[in-house]
């Protein structure tokens, strides 16, 4: 508990004395808000019998396979994951993130791999935010007409049965009226069509030097943001990991790791690093 109190310390020491930082944030970001992961099968397995029953994996459904070759199962998919992120709420942390932007650093750019668009829920700036996996909350062309996508926040957007998990009543392309997938980056999926204006926001911030990268709740298992704290820091930045695994450590290897759920960490650091002022 002493140990863990003195690297909280630090933390708070090296966010004080930060003007840049990057935010990286993943699973155990949104885990906290009750957004689930998918990663625990038995759970999955648990929540969508009728997959269980065909062997559908979490994997096999966010694809374009699935779309392409069962579609009402994909769509249910999708459709319940909106439900679940529409009945829940960014956390506290988020909040705490906003709030540092605003008030505490020169210069801060959110770098997610959730797709969940709880960062801009919460309020973050649209121009400091990458959704470098997609978000829920956008649509594109299933038949990729065009390389247009449209932001569409309707809950609900199409009918679904929780029994079989089917769905029907898809979403429309509004260009060519096919039918229109998620703008989410998914397995196998190379007709995702991007977010260039994101992408832009992201390459310009990285122009200038940054102090401090905060990864969070990184899986491992798409280490996206593991890498670029790992180049950050290769760099001569500090990078603060927030990971209750401390075996989720192993890629970016950062001295500044606190084994805490995210929520918690944030509101910790925030007591410790800007005290009653914040
Ligand atoms: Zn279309």
């Amino acid at each position: 508990m002493e140990k863990h109190k003195e690297i909280l310390n630090q933390c708070a020491e090296i966010l004080a004395n930060s003007k840049r930082v990057l935010f990286l944030t993943s699973a155990g970001m949104s885990a906290d808000s009750n957004i689930p992961t998918f990663r625990d099968k038995d759970g999955y397995w648990r929540n969508f019998p009728p997959f269980k029953e065909k062997n559908l994996e979490a994997q096999d459904l966010a694809s374009p396979w699935a779309f392409r070759n069962v579609l009402p199962h994909a769509w249910a998919f999708y459709e319940w994951r909106r439900r679940n992120a529409h009945e829940n709420e960014p956390h506290a942390g988020y909040h705490i993130i906003n709030r540092w932007m605003a008030d505490r650093l020169e210069g801060a750019f959110i770098h997610t791999t959730n797709t969940d668009g709880y960062h801009l829920r919460s309020g973050s700036p649209p121009d400091s935010v990458m959704e470098v996996h997609g978000s829920m909350w956008r649509l594109q062309c299933l038949d990729v007409c065009s390389h247009h996508f449209w932001d569409e926040l309707s809950v609900p957007l199409c009918e679904m049965s929780h029994e079989t998990m089917k769905a029907w009543d898809y979403p429309k392309c509004i260009k060519c009226r096919a039918i229109a997938r998620p703008h989410i980056l998914m397995f196998g999926d190379g007709e995702y069509v991007g977010h260039p204006e994101q992408e832009r926001n992201f390459l310009s911030f990285l122009q200038q030097p940054i102090d401090l990268a905060i990864l969070v709740g990184s899986s491992g298992a798409v280490p996206t943001n593991d890498y670029i704290a790992l180049h950050l820091k290769d760099r001569g930045g500090k990078v603060i990991n927030i990971n209750p695994d401390p075996a989720t450590n192993s890629i970016v290897g950062t001295e500044h790791f606190l084994p805490m759920t995210s929520e918690a960490a944030f509101i910790a650091l925030d007591e410790t690093a800007f005290g009653a002022n914040s």
